[in-house]
């Protein structure tokens, strides 16, 4: 399989075609952003970690019955996937305080919620990732009632299914952002990348930040934290 024309380059991937027209090569670089774009740097080896760690989670899911994007991973940065259709929602689920969530609501980070919560934000750069609930997402079209239930049903399985991974890691899962995609023939599938870009993951026992809150916070040692929590997932898969 060979990557053709680039057919979208974002803040942390680039995406190719290939020669089938229903596959695409996904290519992670090291570039980091934040706050919406307004922060940028790099993050060494960023690109090889999330590349293996999101492939290994959605090869561990798709066996918990959750439906996925992954096709076969090429080399330490890229993967084949399938094409999909993006729905514009970013799904955010949370187990603990943090974040955007205990700014908004003017609570501090770290408490833990009897039940996880669900949150979406319409997916556009221009508004700043809005947030919405389910009402606004079919009045805007986003997606159907139907998409939205199954949406719904599979990031709750996808939070009980990482969290109890992550806990016989030694690592708390706090919350995570993910994308889902449609195929041609309109199954629902995740897609994007599963990664400490997109998850909270603190050490169960320091509480230690081991993800992205290293670099948008300036904490240093990101890099390290990256490494520490693959080699966790690696020898606990
Ligand atoms: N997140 C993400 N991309 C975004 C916004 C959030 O991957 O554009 C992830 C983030 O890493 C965290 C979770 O979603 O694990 C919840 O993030 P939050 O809403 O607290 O926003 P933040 O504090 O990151 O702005």
């Amino acid at each position: 399989m060979e990557k053709k024309n680039l057919m979208y380059e974002g803040k942390a991937k680039k995406v190719y075609e290939t020669e089938d027209p229903q596959l695409l090569i996904v290519s992670y670089k090291d570039d980091a952003t934040a706050f919406n774009g307004l922060k940028k740097g790099s993050i060494s080896g960023k690109g090889v970690i999330n590349n293996k760690m999101s492939n290994l989670l959605m090869q561990m899911l798709e066996k918990s019955g959750v439906p996925t994007h992954f096709v076969e991973e090429l080399s330490d940065r890229e993967t084949v996937v399938k094409r999909v259709k993006i729905l514009p929602l970013e799904v955010i689920v949370r187990n603990i305080s943090a974040g955007s969530f205990a700014k908004r609501y003017g609570v501090e980070e770290g408490i833990v919620f009897a039940e996880p919560t669900i949150e979406f934000s319409y997916k556009n750069d221009g508004l700043g990732d809005p947030l919405l609930n389910s009402y606004h997402a079919a009045a805007l079209g986003l997606c159907t009632w139907e998409e939205m239930e199954t949406v719904k049903k599979y990031a709750f399985a996808i939070n009980d299914c990482l969290k109890a991974f992550w806990k016989s890691c030694g690592v708390t899962l706090v919350d995570f952002k993910i994308e889902f995609g449609k195929l041609s023939d309109g199954t629902i599938v995740l897609a994007d990348e599963i990664s400490p870009d997109t998850c909270r993951l603190w050490d169960s026992k320091t509480g230690e930040k081991l993800d992205k809150d290293r670099f948008r916070r300036d904490l240093g040692g990101t890099e390290e934290a990256y490494v520490e929590v693959m080699r966790r997932l690696c020898e606990h898969i």
